[in-house]
């Protein structure tokens, strides 16, 4: 079940690389600390272990928010001129992400109080 999950999102990382024509080497996908991505200049892409229980929607908001970041590496005005001629209204997925990382970060803070 958790392969085939990861399997779909990886996927769907495939089809916007393609779409964005930006060429990734490696997706890896694992509990991250601090962000729910990450992304190097060797062509490998991180993403955190709970983006694979989002909605689509906000997947493609993270995916698409990375791979923009090989050309762009800031959120400058060109890149939310991209984000916007990708994902439409994207600062709508934007702040429910907020939302659920700082609910993501409290239970993490949680768990690690109680150990
Ligand atoms: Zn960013």
């Amino acid at each position: 079940m958790k392969q085939n999950k990861k399997e779909q999102f990886k996927g769907r990382v495939r089809d916007w690389a393609e779409k964005l024509e930006i060429e990734i080497h490696i997706i890896a996908i694992r509990p991250m600390k601090r962000k729910w991505a990450s992304c190097s200049t060797s062509g490998i892409l991180t993403f955190d272990t709970n983006v694979l229980d989002l909605n689509p929607e906000l997947q493609d908001y993270i995916v698409v928010h990375e791979l923009l970041h090989f050309k762009i590496p800031n959120h400058g005005k060109l890149w939310k001129c991209l984000m916007r001629a990708h994902l439409g209204d994207y600062e709508k997925q934007e702040d429910e992400l907020k939302e659920i990382f700082t609910a993501w970060k409290m239970a993490a803070a949680q768990v690690s109080n109680e150990a």
